[in-house]
């Protein structure tokens, strides 16, 4: 039979605050283990939390950035469950009352078109505890470091909407953005701030009811996402081809041997209205001036670095497709760098220099500042094409700046007509194929003809002046 996937996301996300959700502990990563607690986030009796103000506005911005509407009454609730990584019982979780509901994200499919993928809610909750498994000479020992315990999260839980494993990884990829841009979250699966389960079920293709759904934890990539749901749709369709039941249960990824495998039996404790946090009541004015702390999302900067700067409209989707990506795009134009000709430097020999040189934008030692420098020598044509690439290629491990590299490797483009003429003169008696070639009206025989008085120069003559040369020289023919 063939089968079509039902797939919804419970993505956590670890907010940028200070503190904890509930307590003045600082909500930072830390070596020493258990060193950032206090009665509350280790959940003594009778410690009395308190709402974080900065986690409710981080949480809210979260919310907005995602395209939810913020509720103006949520709550907590206690979501009862037993575990060594939560040992007060029960975990403060928005069930009833979460803070927002009905998003809504926009993503490629694989088809190439656009599908607007749904967000059921976004709740707000705390952390729970880091359990650490190590040995101890023949005992096998698990330790709890409370660091993370009560750290404030948003959990953003999709609509079962995405069909395929590629559907999910971009959707995955479209909250890290917005909310990088929002700037309330580092969304890092990698480091463990941005984390994932996936439900994935089956039902027979045309139908609307499905079979029994799965859930996977424990995928700390997206990649990783992608391949676990594409073992669960072929894991599941041979159980239901051999007409074997699809039981309810957990699963965990294992990154490995890229198979899925059995948790545990699926638990669901109950949830009761916790009396210790007051209801968070937010009026329209509140929710109005909340929305007004948003910063500019990509969409609107890619319709402005369009309007404004005159981008293509797939120069604009580049240059707006990260933050850090448009600050940057942004830092050389205020620098006086045309927006165009710095859009496409950015994206045909920054970006995949970048790469090469495995650094990130936001930490590169080559600032804005630094390429400015650059991209204006080339803008006033004191030093050509070539010689930028070679510049700019040791930029990224120098911390001279351009004018200085170029001084001394004696990059200076060669202007002088009378020299160019000279040399012009020689490739083409040298070239006298080409010349007649050229003369019959191929133009690709004067790129040849450049491209030989290039080489004779040494990479430094200015190929604009070479082009006007040589059709003087063709005209005097
Ligand atoms: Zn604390």
């Amino acid at each position: 039979m063939s089968y079509e996937a039902v797939i919804g996301l419970e993505i956590h996300v670890q907010l940028n605050c200070p503190t904890k959700l509930f307590c003045n502990c600082a909500n930072a990563a830390t070596e020493q283990a258990n060193s950032h607690i206090c009665p509350i986030c280790i959940w003594l009796p009778g410690a009395v939390p308190q709402l974080s103000e900065s986690a409710l506005k981080q949480a809210a911005l979260t919310c907005l950035a995602l395209n939810c509407e913020i509720q103006e009454e949520s709550a907590f609730d206690q979501k009862v469950y037993y575990y060594p990584d939560l040992p007060k019982g029960f975990q403060l979780s928005q069930h009833h009352k979460p803070l927002s509901r009905n998003g809504w994200l926009d993503i490629t499919g694989e088809d190439g078109k656009s599908k607007r993928l749904r967000i059921h809610h976004v709740h707000m909750e705390e952390d729970v505890a880091k359990l650490v498994h190590e040995t101890e000479g023949q005992k096998r020992i698990s330790l709890v470091d409370f660091n993370r315990a009560g750290a404030p999260l948003v959990e953003i839980v999709t609509e079962p909407d995405m069909r395929c494993p590629h559907e999910a990884m971009a959707f995955l990829r479209a909250p890290r953005t917005q909310i990088r841009y929002a700037g309330t979250a580092e969304c890092s699966m990698e480091s463990g701030t941005m984390r994932c389960d996936a439900n994935i079920s089956l039902r027979p293709a045309g139908s609307e009811e499905f079979f029994t759904k799965i859930e996977v934890k424990n995928m700390n990539s997206i990649k990783a996402v992608g391949g676990a749901i594409a073992f669960e749709i072929e894991r599941q369709s041979k159980l239901l081809d051999n007409g074997q039941p699809v039981t309810m249960h957990t699963r965990l990824w294992d990154p490995e041997k890229n198979i899925t495998t059995y948790m545990r039996d699926k638990f669901a404790g109950p949830c009761i209205p916790d009396p210790s946090v007051p209801r968070i009541c937010l009026d329209k004015a509140q929710i109005d001036a909340l929305a007004e702390k948003l910063p500019e999302m990509p969409s609107q900067k890619k319709t402005r670095f369009a309007d404004q700067f005159k981008l293509t409209e797939e120069e604009a989707a580049q240059m707006s497709a990260e933050r850090d990506l448009a600050d940057y795009f942004e830092a050389l134009v205020n620098a006086g760098i045309t927006p165009r000709p710095a859009a496409q430097w950015m994206a045909g020999r920054f970006l995949p220099a970048l790469k090469e040189q495995h650094q990130e934008i936001a930490s590169t030692p080559l600032t804005p500042d630094r390429a400015a420098e650059l991209l204006s020598m080339l803008e006033k044509e004191v030093i050509n094409a070539k010689q930028a690439r070679k510049i700019l290629s040791l930029m990224f491990t120098s911390e001279k700046s351009a004018p200085a590299i170029a001084n001394e490797k004696g990059f200076k483009q060669l202007t002088d007509p009378a020299a160019l003429t000279a040399i012009l003169e020689q490739v083409m008696a040298d070239q006298p194929d080409a010349v007649t070639n050229l003369r019959s009206g191929k133009k690709q025989a004067a790129s040849f003809l450049i491209g030989q008085a290039m080489q004779q120069s040494r990479g430094k003559a200015n190929p604009k002046l070479l082009a006007d040369l040589l059709e003087d020289l063709m005209r005097g023919n």
